[in-house]
């Protein structure tokens, strides 16, 4: 989709840009999110802020190069380890101690807002390097979180180069990943990085943060907090090119799955036909969908589709020449913030109910809805929250022009610390390409410009000296 005209990033689009051949477009969170608002904007960069951009600028290369050896790790779910190694390394090089927040199954079940899983989480770990406040210790504290897992770069044939392998070409640095959000966890490390070359400490603590599971459960961020880890604000770095989410929808993940009745396809009269009935399923589910996208609430009542219905998965049958017994279907659908997650799951089900009653070779076994993944509630963040006003402050100052405001019609780990820490948090990224796509990039300056506003925020949100 596009924005209207008049609601145009202004991010990395402006002559600040240092352009390489390809120019990032204008509209710098395309597809990912709607803007909702502009910030006010504020006044000059100061002498500090000078230092603190220049201190970081410094830290580019340092930057790439980590963001490269995270790019080489293939952390997709439960292959997170290889990513969280080279964090910690880096943590140490910029003089944090790394702290393993292992995944504790038991503990993450008992919490009312964890998302179901079925897999293994034993022995993965979230990693946070903490910078400790030094004399003074009157400020506000940040959590500055990154996730390190990444989705399947499946069908790995539609790549040029290896998905695992960063490239880097023009400015743009390539892989899976690089986009979402390995470029984010470059930023704020580097963002720490600068302000530490300059000798300063904060008033009250950081954490920086890798966890795991942003892209199924949320649970690596909610295992943290479990661990005690809370903080007055989180900036999650994720790649809205510039701009600062205040309005995000929650997504819900489940499955539909048929028993139908095996059979030779030769004689298939008394078989039924499993895959067959899941179509009918998916048909009543796109319903749903279109009952959802009907009157939207604002802000999501400036996009033409904001709730997406997505057919992610689907496993069935076995044999060409077998009426396939049994298929299941995984979804992925999104609900408006002032949702129920419950309230949804209840016309899901209803709903799956119905589409099977008027069939008379369901009776026996009626299809069953399941849940594993997301349960995630939507959430927002007041635009003239003090969090929000300070960071597009910073940013303001650096760019020259005010961040956009952005609702996203996809979900990240601010809920997470919204709804269970009750902590303002909003996403604020590099300017990236192609997440979940093939030929996935992020442009590299816009990792340094992320650090540098990140930098100038830190010192107005925590204090610095
Ligand atoms: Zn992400």
């Amino acid at each position: 989709m596009h924005p209207p005209e008049d609601a145009v990033a202004t991010g990395y689009g402006g002559s600040r840009l240092v352009s390489g051949v390809d120019v990032p477009p204008a509209s710098a969170y395309d597809g990912l999110a709607l803007q909702v608002a502009h910030a006010e904007a504020a006044g000059e960069m100061a002498p500090e802020d000078h230092d603190i951009a220049e201190a970081i600028e410094a830290e580019a290369e340092w930057m790439t190069g980590f963001l490269a050896r995270l790019v080489d790790q293939p952390t997709i779910l439960g292959q997170e380890e290889g990513g969280q190694a080279v964090v910690r390394e880096a943590l140490r090089e910029i003089g944090l101690e790394p702290v393993d927040v292992p995944m504790d199954a038991e503990a993450i079940r008992a919490h009312p807002v964890h998302s179901p899983f079925d897999w293994d989480v034993g022995g993965k770990v979230n990693v946070v390097g903490t910078w400790h406040p030094g004399a003074l210790d009157h400020g506000r504290s940040l959590i500055l979180n990154g996730h390190v897992d990444v989705v399947s770069p499946e069908p790995r044939e539609q790549w040029v180069r290896d998905p695992f392998l960063a490239h880097v070409e023009d400015d743009w640095l390539y892989g899976r990943g690089a986009a979402d959000m390995k470029c984010g966890l470059a930023a704020i490390l580097g963002a720490v990085k600068g302000l530490r070359q300059l000798g300063l400490e904060p008033h009250a603590p950081v954490h920086v943060q890798s966890v795991v599971e942003e892209e199924c459960t949320g649970n690596g961020a909610l295992q943290t907090i479990l661990a005690g880890y809370t903080a007055d604000a989180a900036v999650i770095a994720e790649p809205f090119g510039g701009a600062i989410t205040t309005s995000q929808v929650g997504v819900l993940w489940f499955q539909v799955k048929i028993r139908g009745l095996p059979g030779h396809a030769a004689a298939s009269g008394q078989a039924v036909n499993a895959i067959e009935h899941s179509l009918k399923i998916i048909k009543a589910l796109r319903a749903l969908e279109a009952d959802l996208n009907e009157a939207p609430p604002a802000p999501y009542d400036a996009y033409p589709h904001p709730i997406g219905l997505n057919v992610g998965t689907i496993h069935g049958g076995d044999w060409p020449s077998t009426v396939p017994g049994e298929c299941t279907v995984g979804y992925r659908i999104a609900l408006y913030p002032d949702m129920a997650v419950r309230d949804l799951q209840d016309r899901i089900e209803i709903l799956v109910a119905e589409a099977a009653a008027d069939d008379p070779s369901l009776f026996a076994h009626p299809p069953q809805v399941l849940y594993n993944g997301f349960r995630a509630s939507g959430y927002e963040v007041a635009n003239d929250d003090p969090l929000v006003s300070t960071l597009s402050n910073a940013y303001a100052r650096h760019h020259g022009v005010p961040p956009a405001l952005v609702a996203t019609t996809g979900t990240t780990d601010a809920r997470v610390f919204g709804e269970v820490a009750g902590m303002p948090a909003v996403c604020f990224g590099p300017y990236a390409e192609q997440a979940h796509g093939v030929g996935e990039r992020v442009y590299l300056p816009s990792v340094v410009q992320t650090a540098q506003v990140m930098g100038m925020f830190i010192r107005d949100w925590c204090g610095l000296s």
